[in-house]
């Protein structure tokens, strides 16, 4: 098996552990926690899914949930009216309607809910990646494309909640329940994805959120280069 967030290879004959008759794949690396391949929901049972997601930015709970993520993972890293991407935004545009209300810039963009591609027109000062890395199948290619968006010196700032480093704990673990949470990164999964993609990890907080911060030279965002933009397909 190969590793998503490190690229390291792994003998995958045994899973990590197993939850409600679905295998759990551990990479020994880094951590990156996978689910088995034929327990990823295909694209109409993820959308179904996905339109039952609740992100109301009229939730006062939700609301605060958001505003902690802008506060600690956004706001040190650019400054309003800096322009700034919620990519994967959801069924509503809950973080561009609380970063527009502070001065930001703010776009949102969506593959089901909001998939006007001008709105992924850069180049931003930072890329939020709000509650999206555990969903996407290729994580290192999603931030690579995010990054070639940046400005120089722009961040990528992901919250994604980290797993429990125990099997049994994992097995018990809440954050896994939701079908469409396929892939799980703790603090030595984003370290190595940060170091290939060539950025700093300017935070890493218990118990979800991570900043990757890029080079201030010009083009030097992302390493993977070659191949399509599509944001949902792997490296070549
Ligand atoms: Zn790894």
């Amino acid at each position: 098996m190969h590793c998503r967030a490190c690229a390291s290879s792994f003998r995958a004959a045994t899973p990590w552990t197993r939850a409600r008759g679905v295998a759990w794949f551990r990479c020994p690396r880094c951590g990156q926690v996978r689910v088995e391949p034929s327990a990823v929901p295909g694209p109409e049972a993820a959308a179904a899914r996905y339109r039952l997601h609740r992100n109301d930015p009229a939730e006062p709970g939700y609301r605060a949930f958001l505003e902690t993520f802008v506060d600690r993972a956004l706001a040190p890293f650019a400054a309003p009216p800096a322009r700034v991407l919620d990519f994967g935004s959801g069924p509503a545009p809950a973080l561009a309607l609380l970063l527009r209300e502070r001065g930001y810039d703010a776009e949102a963009w969506d593959p089901l809910f909001a998939p006007d591609r001008r709105a992924l027109t850069g180049p931003f000062v930072l890329v939020a990646v709000h509650e999206v890395l555990e969903h996407v199948p290729y994580p290192y290619r999603l931030l690579s494309t995010l990054a070639r968006k940046l400005a120089p010196g722009g961040s990528i700032a992901v919250r994604t909640r980290f797993p429990p480093e125990r099997p049994e704990d994992f097995a018990r673990w809440w954050y896994k329940e939701d079908p469409t949470h396929i892939g799980f990164f703790g603090p030595l999964a984003f370290e190595a994805l940060s170091r290939r993609l060539g950025a700093d990890l300017a935070l890493l907080e218990a118990p979800d959120l991570a900043v990757l911060r890029f080079s201030a030279e010009p083009g030097q965002a992302g390493r993977c280069r070659a191949g399509s933009d599509d944001p949902l397909r792997d490296c070549p």
